[in-house]
């Protein structure tokens, strides 16, 4: 990275997102929210603290006392890297803040003129980006490795039939399987589970297989510029597919598709969160429950479903759907879910406090008395697998989607 003087180039920053600085009264109700300062206790990270710095950077640099060079204190570019880098970017902050600052839009429209100047992300996150730019996913695996899941899921019997490849079969449906249910071991039980509920309700769809690329969300929440690039590609090659309808299983692939490709080109085709479609098989009866789950289940909303695309309903109906299951709310959901701390970049800039911010959900859960914990991103439960592990939680980590398919009788 470079020295502290190094200029933020502020023609890169939104003139809307300038203006939100001065929105922000210094009241402090971010920080009684922020799921990082609560860990920490650490000022630097709240939205207050890095707008202040933020503004002082920008008007030594850009202000009247700029044109005699002056120098930004080494405290406050450091303070403000790490409140930038060491956030998840829950989007909790905007929910509570009075002035209703867009807090992640900054953030993010702020990481990109950084990556720009050199001057961020952290060096963890700069190579993390080079990695996921030169393998195409962010597991440094060839793009062969891609189809392994489903050879593993025939051999031992959790995937019931191989899905077809959209590419040899056409079909109006596209399941996007995502990097982290295809390539950790611990999670791509998840994509199974999926194959198996849309083959078991007879929806004619395809997988991509070894021709899915990543959606590459993490550049953009690095600010990396390369993800323009590379999303304007995949929106390409998904357009040609002809499909009418997209469909994903995981909470960081539905957020980068639904809100940031937009932004990017047009898609021609309507994107759904696995937990909204299995919603809407429900109520058309092409998904029956039918055995019972026995039990109490609370629910974990993660951050780019529930803040970042309003999306809370949808899963519930899905979970009350299923016999014998009994929702019980954590004291913090929906607007107000508690991070698990995998988004934004976190895990890769400070795992420990990562890990932390999953330990203390796996403690929210705890609280409700419920058997199983159950949320529909693989990246939230692979985050809270890890937390429950380092808590000795007795709570039953478990994807929606290995619900669902129990209650439809596959995958006992
Ligand atoms: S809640 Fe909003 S207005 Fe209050 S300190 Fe935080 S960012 Fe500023
Ligand atoms: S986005 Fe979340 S982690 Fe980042 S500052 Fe806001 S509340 Fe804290």
């Amino acid at each position: 990275m470079k020295n502290a003087n190094s200029h933020i180039p502020v023609d890169k920053l939104s003139p809307r997102r300038l203006m939100c600085l001065d929105a922000c009264t210094r009241c402090g109700e971010c920080q009684n929210w922020c799921p990082v300062y609560s860990l920490t206790e650490n000022e630097k990270v709240t939205p207050r603290a890095k707008i202040k710095n933020l503004k002082a950077i920008l008007k030594a640099q850009n202000g009247f006392w700029g044109l005699f060079k002056s120098e930004i204190p080494p405290d406050t570019m450091s303070d403000f890297l790490t409140g930038l880098y060491e956030c998840s970017c829950c989007n909790q902050c905007h929910f509570v803040c009075p002035s209703r600052i867009d807090t992640v839009e900054l953030w993010e429209n702020v990481r990109a003129a950084m990556f720009i100047s050199g001057l961020g992300p952290i060096p963890e996150q700069r190579t993390f980006c080079q990695n996921l730019v030169k393998y195409g996913n962010p597991f440094k695996k060839e793009q062969s490795a891609r189809a392994d899941w489903i050879e593993d899921g025939l051999q031992d019997g959790t995937l019931l039939q191989r899905p077809e490849l959209i590419t040899e079969n056409k079909a109006s449906v596209l399941l996007f399987i995502g990097c982290t249910a295809t390539f950790d071991e611990k999670v791509n039980k998840i994509a199974k589970h999926t194959v198996n509920i849309l083959s078991k309700a007879g929806i004619k769809f395809g997988i991509l297989g070894t021709e899915e690329n990543c959606c590459y969300g993490k550049l953009r929440r690095m600010g990396d510029p390369t993800f323009t690039q590379l999303a304007q590609k995949n929106i390409e090659k998904l357009n040609d597919l002809g499909i009418d309808t997209l469909v994903s299983a995981c909470a960081g692939c539905f957020k980068t598709l639904y809100s940031d490709y937009p932004k990017v080109g047009r898609q021609k085709y309507k994107i759904y969160h696995l937990s909204e479609y299995l919603d809407m098989l429900i109520r058309q009866g092409q998904i029956k429950f039918e055995v019972p789950v026995p039990g109490q289940v609370t629910y974990h909303d993660p951050c780019l479903l529930g803040r970042h695309n309003n999306i809370y309903d949808a899963p519930r109906h899905v979970i009350e759907a299923i016999p014998g299951m009994e929702l019980v709310e954590m004291e913090r959901v929906r607007q107000f879910s508690r991070c698990c701390g995998v988004g934004g970049g976190l895990k890769i800039a400070n795992h420990d406090l990562q890990e932390a911010a999953s330990v203390r959900r796996i403690k929210d859960a705890e609280e409700t008395g419920a058997e199983y914990l159950t949320t529909p991103c693989p990246t939230c439960y692979a985050g809270l697998l890890g937390g429950a592990l380092k808590a000795e939680s007795q709570i039953k980590v478990i994807h929606m989607a290995e619900l669902a398919a129990r209650s439809m009788g596959i995958n006992k």
